[in-house]
């Protein structure tokens, strides 16, 4: 008997075999979940398709996050084939390049508006479409990264996304929680991603979370996927506006030089 028996999950923001997305579907399916999958864009249907064929999902649909008539679309499709759903996965961000980098002070207006709608709006949107498909509770979750509480370099535009996200989680969760539906955020470490090659200097900030979180290792899209696993399940059904982190423990320090770069100084 699997964890997600009976269970169906929508998941927004697969892009290929390196998504968080993809830890995330493989380890619901493997636990018994109908697996309800969305893409951004042609280039995205060509590479979600056969990932789709490969868990036997038969619900594939187009969903620009930006767009209301989008996200009505799947949700009524969604109405009329199932009737409800019980998991959402938001795993959606973007911004523009020019907003990454450079300098905090010159992110531009219409950037800023731009991701945070993608990656942070589009968590309201969802959630107030999901709320009437969950009459019997649910669990919803996005993916945060710890730059919305500390300063990280380059993160720029994302970081405020990021906050705006971990502040969202919270109060939806209050808002929809008297239905019995959970909102948490699963805050990753860097993890080698689509996305996370946008961020300018990653290969360098993946190296220092290996060598510098107590855990001394890297986070995978699999060790997401079982949090993810853990949140969608009923085995958190007392856990809501949760930020939990999934980062070796890089969260913790409050100085991250080793022993070593320590001695040397
Ligand atoms: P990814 O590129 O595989 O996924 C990002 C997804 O967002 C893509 O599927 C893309 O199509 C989708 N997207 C972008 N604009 C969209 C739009 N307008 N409408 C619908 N979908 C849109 O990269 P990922 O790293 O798996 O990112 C997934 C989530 O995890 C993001 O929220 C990201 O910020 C977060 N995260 C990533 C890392 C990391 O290091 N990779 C760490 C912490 C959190």
């Amino acid at each position: 008997m699997g964890l997600m028996d009976g269970k169906i999950a929508l998941i927004f923001g697969l892009a290929n075999k390196n998504s968080i997305a993809w830890g995330i579907v493989k380890k619901l399916h493997q636990e018994g979940a109908t697996i309800l999958l969305s893409y951004a864009g042609e280039i995205m249907e060509k590479r979600v398709f056969p990932l789709a064929q490969e868990i036997g999902c038969d619900f594939v649909e187009p969903c620009d996050v930006t767009r209301d008539e989008d996200l009505d679309a799947i949700f009524a499709k969604i109405r009329d084939r199932y009737g409800r759903l019980d998991t959402l996965v938001h795993s959606v961000a973007f911004a523009n390049r020019d907003d990454l980098g450079g300098r905090f002070v010159d992110i531009s207006r219409d950037g800023f508006k731009l991701a945070l709608d993608i990656s942070a709006y589009s968590l309201i949107a969802m959630t107030r479409r999901a709320e009437p498909l969950m009459p019997d509770g649910g669990s919803i979750m996005s993916m945060t990264y710890y730059a919305a509480e500390k300063v990280m370099p380059r993160y720029h535009v994302m970081a405020v996304a990021k906050s705006a996200l971990e502040t969202i989680t919270k109060y939806l969760a209050n808002d929809v929680g008297q239905k019995g539906i959970r909102v948490n955020a699963i805050s990753a470490g860097p993890i080698k991603t689509l996305a996370a090659a946008g961020v300018p200097g990653i290969r360098a900030m993946l190296k220092y979370s290996e060598k510098t979180s107590p855990l001394r290792r890297l986070v995978s899209q699999e060790d997401v996927g079982d949090t993810a696993l853990y949140l969608a399940s009923d085995l958190s059904r007392n856990v809501t506006g949760e930020i939990i982190y999934v980062d070796a423990g890089y969260h913790i320090l409050g100085l991250t030089a080793t022993e070593e770069e320590l001695a040397e100084i």
